[in-house]
C-alpha cells in the first residue's frame, strides 16, 4: 500500500478536457495552448545549433547568451536589472520554475499565501514540501483582490505570497496600485513573493504589464517565473526563466541543480539569437488582441456573460443566467452535445466553488475561433 504524499490529486483538468475533446473530435478550446505553428526561422536556429555541435549540457545556470539577452529585455521593459549571472537561471518550463522556487524557500509549517482561482501546479508544490496553502478566494467578473484580507492572514508563519498576473483562468492582470499593496505588506517582513509572469507579454487594450520588476522593493524579495512557450507558441518545448535577487537564486540553483541540473542546449543558443529582434515578443498584445476580439465579435450574438479578457489567452465565459448545472457538467456536455471543449473555472477552487464560469483559449486559428463562435451562439439551455 503506498502513501501517498499527494491524496487528494487526481489527473489534471487540461489532460481531462483534452482526452474528452480528442474522443468527441470537439474544437479542443480546454487546455491552453496555441493551435498555429511557430516561428519557422526559430526551428531553423534550433536545427543550425544541432548541427554545429551544441548538443552537451548547458551550464546549469543555462547558457550565457540567452541569460544576457534576458538581463537587457527585462531593463529595458521593466527598469530593474537582474544580474545575468547571479540572478536569472533557465528552466524547464515555468512549472518547474515554480516547483524549484517554492522547494527551495517553504519549509515544514510554513504558510503560503495564494489566490483563488489558481493555476493548478501552485498547491501541490507547497504541500509536497510541508507546507500549508493558506488560501484568499477571489469572485468573478472582476477577480478584485481585497488587501485588506490578505493582511489579516500574514502572521510570523507566513513564508510566501503567490501572484499571477496576467492571470489564468481569469484573464485579468493586477494593477500598478495592487503591486503598491503588495510592497507595502511584505517591505521590511521576511515574505518572499513567488509572482508567476508567463503570460507578460499577452496583454490587451494598451494595459502595461505590472511585472514585480517594476517595483524596486518588491523586486528584492521576489521570484519571478517566465514562460518562452507562451511567448513563442511552443509550450511543448517546456522552456522558461526565473529571475530573483542573487540570494534567493542561490538556493533556488541549490534545488535546481538536483532537479533538472541543466536545460536543453541547442534551444537556448536558438532562443538568444531569435530574441536578438524585440518585434518577437513586442507583437504579441496585437496578435493576441486580433485573437480575442475574432472570438468576442463571433460570440456577440451567444447568451453567456462576457467581460473581455485583458490579459493571457484565455476568456471566461459566464452561464449563471442561463443553467443551474455544475461547471464541471456543462463543460462535458459542451464537448459532447456541441463538440467544444473548455476548462470549468471551479477546478481552480480549493473548495471547487462553481460560479457557473468556463475558461476558453482563443490561441488557435481564427477559421477554428469563428467555427466554435458560431456554435456557442447556437447554445441554448
Ligand atoms: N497552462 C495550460 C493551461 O492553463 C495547461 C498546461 C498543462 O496542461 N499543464 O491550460
Amino acid at each position: 500500500m503506498i502513501q501517498s504524499k499527494l491524496p487528494n490529486v487526481g489527473t489534471t483538468i487540461f489532460t481531462v478536457m483534452s482526452k474528452l475533446a480528442a474522443e468527441y473530435k470537439a474544437i479542443n478550446l480546454g487546455q491552453g495552448f496555441p493551435g498555429f505553428p511557430m516561428d519557422v526561422k526559430l526551428g531553423e536556429l534550433v536545427e543550425k545549433y544541432i548541427r554545429k555541435g551544441f548538443n552537451q549540457y548547458a551550464p546549469m545556470q543555462g547558457v550565457a547568451e540567452l541569460r544576457n539577452v534576458l538581463s537587457q529585455k527585462i531593463e529595458r521593459l521593466y527598469g530593474h536589472r537582474y544580474d545575468p549571472d547571479a540572478e536569472i537561471t533557465i528552466t524547464a518550463g515555468g512549472t518547474q520554475a515554480i516547483f524549484t522556487a517554492i522547494t527551495a524557500l517553504v519549509h515544514e509549517d510554513d504558510e503560503v499565501i495564494l489566490f483563488a482561482p489558481a493555476y493548478d501546479c501552485y498547491a501541490p508544490a507547497i504541500e509536497l514540501n510541508g507546507g500549508k496553502p493558506v488560501w484568499v478566494n477571489l469572485s468573478y467578473p472582476e477577480y478584485k483582490i481585497n488587501w485588506n484580507d490578505v493582511r489579516r492572514l500574514v502572521n510570523h508563519k507566513t513564508k510566501m505570497i503567490i501572484i499571477n498576473s496576467p492571470h489564468n483562468p481569469s484573464g485579468t492582470s493586477m494593477s500598478a496600485d495592487d503591486m503598491r499593496e503588495l510592497e507595502k505588506i511584505v517591505s521590511g517582513s521576511n515574505i518572499f513573493v513567488l509572482s508567476d509572469e508567463v503570460y507578460e507579454h499577452i496583454v490587451f487594450d494598451s494595459g502595461q504589464h505590472q511585472s514585480v520588476a517594476r517595483f524596486p522593493f518588491l523586486a528584492k524579495q521576489s521570484f519571478t517565473v517566465f514562460s518562452f512557450g507562451k511567448t513563442f507558441h511552443n509550450t511543448g518545448w517546456k522552456m522558461g526563466y526565473i529571475c530573483g535577487p542573487a540570494e534567493m537564486m542561490v538556493e533556488f540553483r541549490k534545488v535546481h541543480q538536483f532537479n533538472v541540473f541543466s536545460c536543453n542546449t541547442p534551444v537556448q543558443y536558438a532562443l538568444a539569437e531569435y530574441m536578438e529582434d524585440a518585434s518577437k515578443y513586442l507583437s504579441l498584445p496585437e496578435f493576441y488582441e486580433a485573437k480575442r476580439n475574432c472570438f468576442l465579435e463571433n460570440i456577440r450574438e451567444s447568451t453567456f456573460h462576457v467581460v473581455p479578457s485583458s490579459g493571457t489567452y484565455f476568456q471566461l465565459l459566464g452561464y449563471s443566467g442561463l443553467s443551474d448545472e455544475k461547471d464541471t457538467d456543462v463543460a462535458i456536455r459542451l464537448t459532447r452535445e456541441y463538440g467544444i471543449a473548455s476548462i470549468p473555472c471551479s477546478v481552480f477552487y480549493p473548495g471547487n466553488n462553481d460560479e457557473k464560469v468556463l475558461r476558453f483559449c482563443f490561441a488557435k486559428e481564427d477559421a477554428e475561433l469563428r467555427r466554435a463562435g458560431e456554435i456557442l451562439s447556437s447554445v441554448r439551455w
